[in-house]
């Protein structure tokens, strides 16, 4: 399979790029993504061989059926990866909540959050494609939480690759910070940057279009690159959990294969959501995707609308702040597959340069044949957060955005995936507080108050991190970024 520009072709870019080209570069033409020329066709027949295989072997066959440029074996030590989730036979549980809710659980993995389900596999395949090439590799990463965690993860130890991830002093939780500083590999580098998240995203993207940084890693025999979620080599592995959430729902006598349902995503920057569209574009039943976001609702006022305005907003922090987003990457994704090159690089364009753009009538339209959007404040996920738990049911403040979705943008009575996209132990202080009022300063406290109250155990790999020593003390104002990164090269 070969990608292609969603902002057409400025004549130096390659028009069209193969896998792990699209990988190590995935900025195209005139700033735009590299996206897929065509998707595979599953049809049913595919959906219904895959009733009786395990996970690992429904994703060896998307891939397969992506017919991409990574060996066979590259991809079996990626997939082999999901054997370190919680239960290595099923990876994503899919649990019933109530009525026609289904929860599909992606936050099994080793750092207890969705990011794991991509960046596991993405680091293995991105280090095989450095070691075909015999090449080196230096990935930043910016991080509000999530990102950076599950980065050091996948990469520690890793041949041909090194990491520098930063993040915002004082700007995640304990549970995130100590997951990141407690990391020893020697291929990798966590700084702490003194500021808001803004400030490191906007370091990472100036070292990324430094002409004079990436000379001097040139110097060194090193490349850039970045795991961000514009990286296709996420999004490929993101269309997997969807189609194995349906197939789920099938075996649990949910549904009839072939019936539709709605998916239900708490969005940010759009990687999830993308996914599951890719997965209905290549013949998963699904009726609707609901995107579920914060009072950060830029993309609700968009798939309603057909207008994004970045005018007169600025970032709100929530108790969601993996989806405090206002520049949803991931969108110019569905613009080209929808409009086409042309009209996504003038949507595009206006967007940098007027802050805003809307869609005409029939565009907006055709969004909406396939999503549908809500968004949930904090006060409301809140209650979402304690009646579920009065109901069985402990999950995190993305989760509880989705419950939102669930009850305002459904218009038929089918049955609906909603994704839950981090552990309870990751934003432990907003759901004590959501479960029994109290105010915990520090992670530990809740983690135990919420354990004790939903009779659980803190699992092992959180518990351990608040006695683990702290190897990565560097932390640094925003002005020294690029020497710190050289003097750890
Ligand atoms: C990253 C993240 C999201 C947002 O996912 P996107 O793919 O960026 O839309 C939601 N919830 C959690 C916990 C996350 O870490």
């Amino acid at each position: 399979m070969k990608f292609i520009e969603t902002r057409g072709n400025d004549g130096q870019h390659p028009q069209l790029a193969s896998f792990s080209e699209a990988i190590l570069n995935p900025i195209s033409s005139f700033g735009g993504l590299y996206s897929p020329e065509s998707l595979p066709d599953l049809g049913l027949d595919f959906l219904e061989a895959h009733l009786t295989t395990d996970y690992r072997v429904l994703a060896r066959d998307i891939l397969g059926a992506f017919e991409i440029d990574v060996d066979a074996d590259f991809i079996e030590q990626a997939l082999a990866l999901y054997d370190l989730f919680d239960d290595p036979a099923n990876p994503v549980p899919v649990v019933k909540v109530h009525d026609d809710l289904y929860i599909s659980e992606l936050y099994h993995g080793p750092t207890r959050a969705f990011k794991d389900m991509a960046l596991q596999p993405f680091g293995v395949v991105l280090s095989a494609i450095a070691q075909q090439r015999n090449e080196q590799y230096l990935i930043l990463a910016a991080t509000s939480g999530d990102t950076g965690p599950a980065a050091l993860e996948t990469f520690k130890n890793r041949p041909n690759v090194r990491v520098a991830c930063m993040y915002p002093v004082g700007g995640t939780s304990d549970v995130q910070r100590l997951q990141m500083v407690t990391e020893d590999a020697s291929n990798l580098k966590v700084i702490g940057v003194k500021g808001d998240f803004d400030d490191t995203q906007n370091a990472l993207k100036t070292l990324l279009g430094s002409a004079g940084f990436k000379a001097k890693l040139k110097e060194k025999n090193i490349h850039l690159s970045a795991a961000n979620s514009v990286n296709f080599g996420r999004i490929i592995f993101q269309t997997i959990y969807h189609i194995h959430s349906y197939l789920e729902l099938v075996r649990q006598n949910a549904i009839s294969i072939s019936e539709k349902v709605y998916l239900d995503v708490p969005s940010g920057n759009f990687g999830n959501a993308l996914g599951g569209y890719y997965a209905m574009k290549m013949g998963l039943p699904v009726e609707k995707i609901l995107i579920a976001s914060n009072t950060n609702n830029i993309l609700t006022q968009f798939i309603n609308s057909g207008v994004y305005d970045l005018r007169d907003t600025s970032v709100i922090p929530t108790t969601s702040p993996a989806m405090d987003i206002l520049i949803s990457s991931n969108i110019e994704r569905i613009l080209f597959d929808l409009f086409g090159s042309a009209r996504t690089r003038e949507l595009m364009r206006q967007l940098s340069t007027e802050k805003k753009y809307h869609l005409n009538e029939s565009e907006l339209a055709r969004l909406q044949t396939i999503f549908a959007a809500d968004f949930c404040n904090d006060q409301e996920g809140k209650q979402y957060i304690k009646t579920a738990f009065a109901g069985g049911y402990l999950m995190d403040p993305h989760t509880a955005t989705c419950f939102k979705a669930y009850d305002s943008c459904r218009d038929r009575p089918l049955k609906t995936i909603a994704y839950s996209t981090a552990e309870w132990t990751k934003f432990s202080p907003v759901i004590a507080n959501a479960l029994t009022g109290e105010v915990d300063a520090h992670d530990i406290d809740a983690l135990k108050s919420i354990a004790e109250k939903a009779n659980i155990k803190i699992p092992p790999t959180i518990n351990e991190l608040f006695s683990k020593p702290i190897t990565q003390k560097s932390v640094i104002e925003k002005d020294q970024i690029e020497a710190e990164i050289l003097s750890f090269l």
